[in-house]
């Protein structure tokens, strides 16, 4: 797995790092969860999902069932973008490459909320179509399977988010085993 460097500087983004945030969970996992990018808590610690977005994760793996140590949790950018913005088409292709090799091999990758689906499957459009359909995308000349979900932050008000948010846990812990 290709790591950047500390002192990375390939995209603007490194101006506001106080830490890289790297991949979290088993680093052999057949499944990836890919969010968005890390937040403050995220950057303090240099861990993803640790705040309140985290916690939210946490809640919904818990009731299925899913220990988040089996699965390898990372972000589209490793490092935070100002006042939480959305990271930027240039953002996420300059940090591609660190993202491709940690998807690199895995047999399902799931992609939670808007950004990471735009940057993997190059959807742009409301979720709901999308959310727990299996599609495909191609990494180092490999089909992988990709479910597209919500966010955990979009299932703090939406119920019907927190729902299908469980159900495709639930769908990745069934088909590999976890
Ligand atoms: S977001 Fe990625 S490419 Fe940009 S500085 Fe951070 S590690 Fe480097």
């Amino acid at each position: 797995m290709m790591r950047p460097g500390e002192d990375c500087s390939l995209c603007g983004l490194c101006a506001g790092r106080t830490n890289l945030v790297l991949p979290s969970g088993d680093l052999a996992s057949s499944v990836v969860l890919v969010g968005e990018a890390p937040g403050e808590n995220e950057d303090l610690q240099g861990k993803p999902f640790v705040g309140r977005a985290g916690q939210i994760l946490n809640q919904a793996m818990a009731d299925v069932g899913l220990d988040r140590e089996k699965v390898m949790i990372t972000n589209t950018v490793k490092c935070r973008p100002p006042a939480n913005r959305d990271p930027e088409k240039e953002e996420m292709a300059a940090c591609r490459k660190f993202l491709d090799s940690e998807l690199s091999g895995r047999k399902c990758i799931v992609g939670l909320g808007k950004s990471a689906v735009k940057d993997l499957l190059g959807y742009v459009g409301p979720m709901a179509p999308v959310v727990n359909t299996r599609q495909y995308v191609e990494i180092d000349g490999e089909r992988i399977l990709f479910i597209p979900t919500y966010h955990p932050m979009a299932c703090v008000y939406q119920k019907v988010a927190r729902e299908k948010l469980r159900e495709t846990l639930r769908m990745v812990k069934e088909e590999f085993g976890l």
